[in-house]
């Protein structure tokens, strides 16, 4: 008998449910943003007529062979290059045979035994806590056609438009201990593949595919049976979706039932997973090598020709920022989420020299106002320069935090007004006049004798009430670091 081997990987208790630890695994179709197909010129473009954009490859016509299109391999490249993987030298395509309408060849090629993409791993942060997950592979393949149900005339149609699009299918070992951790990886990934540019990452319309393998255990045990949920195409489906297979399989095994090895769906409608078919293993799909495809061979000059016209990776652009503007390695991180997002942020540090106040102004108001009308960035109605200008405005004491707040407000629904012109009009310009703040000040003590003995006597909270009048008697104009000095001057 073999030794049981348990993965060198602390469980902590928090993380289990009902006494079990849960372990997931990924494997994700991206679909790569080339113009033409995998081994055909047809194009790519989604949403024209039902099968006008299959040529005779993709509908397997006899006598067409395939040939690889270079722009396919060159963005499996790329992702090898950003996860760290080995680029294998000489990768094979194989033909996974199996019996469906939309595949009109009966097989579907892909990469079986040696796959393209080798090995890597994916970093980010769950909350505060660094996680990696490796990567088994990442390999080639061509995506299926589509069955169009039309219900209402009780037809099912084929399009085959989609038959032959470029595949990613990225592996990932069953790393992963939580529903969290799953989400968190896969939105990690969809970054990762948006970033370089190689998927376009639109999961709607399934270009981003996830099938998640889920098992849970009792820790230490071995590795439990797994059920895989396929095509989750958004991050809340996945979540829900996970969470309810999970505490479907502890029911089970805490019933006395064994989980059996199947492809599960979820159905956003009910929020629950059901079993679609018993899980074929590699052997029903017969692989063999496909005899009318070659070896692929990438040569090493090929892998660094690839890396030297490569885009700054989210990782090394947040070490950058780290680096380079002294920002927290988690404000790096969040502040790279997208490329989008770490542009904004270099254009408006560049114009003003103020990063990490920059840095805390997009991941505060400005975030929490996206958010609140559910838009991204890039429909962001403040420019890069007018934050630049507001933060100048805070940094050289003209306004406040709590007034710049209200000129942010009053540029989000004015994009074209100015921060100074909103300052003005809004006359919102902290009081620097130290005269007539002085004036202020010896009103307000001379109003309150019985604040001022309080705090001379030792009472340090008498002093708020006199900040909070001298604040009011400016009408919220005065300097508060200003109106402190000022204070402790005069009552020593
Ligand atoms: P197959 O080739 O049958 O799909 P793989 O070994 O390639 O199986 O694994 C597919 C995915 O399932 C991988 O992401 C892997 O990490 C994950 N996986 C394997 N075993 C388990 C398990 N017991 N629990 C959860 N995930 C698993
Ligand atoms: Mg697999």
């Amino acid at each position: 008998m073999n030794t049981t081997f348990q993965d060198d990987k602390p469980v902590t208790s928090s993380l289990l449910i009902m006494g079990y630890e849960v372990v997931i695994g990924f494997e994700t179709h991206a679909q790569l943003s080339t113009q033409s197909k995998i081994f055909s010129r047809a194009p790519t473009a989604f949403g024209a007529e039902p099968n006008t954009q299959a040529c005779a490859v993709d509908l397997a016509l006899p006598g067409t062979l395939p040939v690889m299109n270079k722009g396919a391999v060159e963005r499996a490249i790329e992702f090898g290059l950003a996860v760290g993987s080995h680029i294998a030298e000489r990768s094979i395509f194989a033909r996974k045979n199996y019996f469906y309408p939309d595949l009109p060849k009966g097989y579907q090629i892909s990469q079986f035994e040696i796959p393209v993409v080798q090995g890597g791993a994916v970093e980010f942060y769950l909350g505060d806590e660094k996680k990696s997950v490796r990567l088994v592979r990442a390999h080639l393949e061509e995506d299926a056609g589509k069955s169009l149900h039309e219900d209402f005339i009780g037809q099912t149609g084929i399009d085959l438009n989609r038959a032959g699009t470029p595949l990613l299918e990225i592996v990932t070992e069953p790393d992963m201990r939580s529903t969290a951790e799953a989400v968190a990886y896969a939105k990690e990934l969809h970054k990762i593949v948006t970033w370089i540019g190689i998927c376009d990452g639109n999961m709607q319309e399934g270009s981003f595919r996830c099938d998640a393998n889920v098992s849970v255990r009792k820790p230490g045990a071995p590795l439990g049976t797994r059920r895989e949920i396929k095509n989750l195409n958004s991050f809340k489906f996945m979540q829900q979706a996970i969470d309810f297979e999970i505490r479907w399989q502890i029911e089970e095994l805490e019933d006395g039932r064994a989980i059996q090895q199947a492809t599960v769906l979820f159905n956003p409608d009910t929020g629950e997973t059901r079993a679609m078919r018993t899980k074929e293993d590699a052997a029903d799909y017969r692989y063999f090598p496909d005899p009318d495809l070659p070896p692929l061979v990438i040569s090493s000059e090929w892998v660094e020709r690839v890396r030297s016209e490569m885009t700054e990776l989210p990782r090394v652009m947040a070490q950058r920022f780290v680096r380079d503007y002294g920002l927290s390695d988690y404000d790096a991180t969040t502040l790279t989420q997208s490329r989008e997002v770490a542009a904004y942020f270099e254009a408006a540090t560049q114009a003003c020299g103020q990063p990490k106040m920059v840095g805390n102004w997009i991941m505060g108001e400005v975030s929490r106002r996206l958010n609140l009308a559910e838009a991204d960035i890039s429909a962001c109605p403040i420019s890069p320069a007018q934050l630049a200008q507001l933060v100048s405005r805070i940094q050289d004491g003209t306004i406040s935090n709590n007034a710049a707040r209200q000129v942010l407000d009053a540029l989000w629904s004015d994009p074209q007004a100015t921060v100074d012109a909103v300052i003005e009009a809004k006359g919102l310009k902290q009081m620097n006049d130290t005269g007539a703040l002085e004036k202020i000040v010896d009103t307000v003590l001379a109003a309150n004798p019985k604040n001022v003995e309080q705090y001379r006597a030792g009472n340090a909270k008498a002093l708020n009430a006199l900040v909070g009048q001298i604040m009011k008697g400016s009408q919220g104009k005065a300097n508060p670091q200003q109106v402190n000095a000022l204070l402790l001057q005069k009552l020593s």
